[in-house]
């Protein structure tokens, strides 16, 4: 086979699905047709691509086009999950932070997310490599909120199922044909941005910080993710101990409706999403100097705090003399008094401190 005529560039981040499509657009056919060409006997759109293309299919690709074998290998999303994720990354089903797109032959549910100022801003539209992170729900550059959907349609972002016919670029809604620019940006949670923000920082150190603690940038992840568990509980059971905290510490959990949650992190909105990690960033922007006594006042126990399964590394092993530990089989009224700090003083002046960072109103 001859290579392409019309030679195509990756962009700086962009993802390896979005430069297919460009790619296909460029030559004047749809992506289907494309990818039909390249793999006749692999249906590539039923897979994530953005991933990374299967090492038995990059050899075609490369005789095609331009690309070069290490461009290809450094964009796929593969590099930066397996820094993070402590479990290994299996070829079918969800990977670990990852938004999942939930294929159905060849269909999206969701996973792709966009921002329409950037695309705007573009000469030619292209999606980038963090917007396909769970942790990413904003826009750094235009500090908006992301859109994971088409705004006039409501309809998952397909590009992939664009018409050649109907568009030159890709910064289209496949189902409705509206333009993805036009789509009015949204106001954005600065706590979410916040951990967004740090998210990218400690990936690009493989470290992470938790109250003040280096820890590894796996275990962060995994602990920000038992952080976020814990969230969820209080959504469903706002009542409980952890509710009364939260509520007074001022994580905003209020906001989110249990029935938003069904899902996993990887499947939620982007919205939703948001929320989570706002809370999170108000849970993890506490003091050192305070998480202790807080943890302490509440009487907080070890089974409220981290799930039955989670080992809590090292770094956050100084918690473990700060949350009690409750025994189911005798529990007494006489327990609730267990682990608060002898005054009020400690707790007042946390508040205070929390206060005067801007963490709660
Ligand atoms: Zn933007
Ligand atoms: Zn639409």
């Amino acid at each position: 086979m001859n290579k392409w005529p019309i030679r195509v560039p990756m962009q700086i981040q962009e993802t390896i699905s979005s430069w297919l499509v460009r790619l296909a657009i460029g030559q004047g056919c749809d992506p289907l047709t494309l990818t039909g060409t390249i793999w006749a006997d692999w249906r590539a759109w039923t897979f994530d691509l953005d991933r990374g293309i299967p090492k038995e299919r990059i050899d075609i690709l490369l005789e095609l086009s331009d690309i070069r074998k290490s461009a290809l290998k450094q964009s796929a999303l593969a590099c930066e999950i397996s820094i993070i994720s402590s479990l290994p990354l299996l070829k079918h089903g969800i990977w670990p932070w990852l938004l999942g797109i939930g294929i159905r032959n060849r269909r999206y549910r969701g996973g792709l997310q966009y921002c329409p100022l950037c695309f705007s801003s573009d000469t030619q539209p292209y999606f980038r490599r963090q917007w396909r992170f769970a942790w990413a729900t904003n826009c750094e550059k235009h500090n908006v909120l992301l859109l994971d959907r088409c705004m006039q349609c409501a309809s998952p972002v397909e590009p992939h199922r664009l018409s050649v016919l109907h568009v030159k670029q890709l910064s289209f809604c496949a189902t409705c044909g509206i333009d993805l620019r036009k789509c009015v940006p949204q106001p954005n949670l600065s706590g979410a941005l916040r951990f967004q923000e740090c998210a990218r920082n400690f990936i690009n150190l493989k470290q992470g910080e938790i109250w003040g603690r280096s820890i590894d940038i796996r275990e962060w992840f995994d602990a920000c993710r038992q952080f976020i568990n814990m969230i969820r509980r209080v959504v469903c059971q706002p009542e409980s101990k952890l509710g009364r905290m939260f509520t007074d510490i001022g994580v905003p959990f209020h906001k989110i409706e249990p029935e938003q949650l069904n899902l996993r992190l990887e499947l939620l909105s982007v919205g939703c999403r948001e929320q989570l990690f706002d809370c999170l960033n108000t849970l993890m922007s506490i003091h050192i100097n305070d998480i202790s006594n807080i943890l302490k006042y509440y009487s907080i126990t070890k089974n409220s705090f981290w799930s039955n399964n989670y080992e809590n590394p090292s770094p956050l092993h100084f918690l473990n003399s700060a949350l009690s530990i409750q025994n189911r089989r005798y529990k007494s009224r006489t327990n609730r008094t267990y682990g608060v700090p002898k005054s009020k003083i400690a707790v007042l002046k946390a508040w205070t401190r929390l206060k005067r960072r801007g963490i709660v109103d």
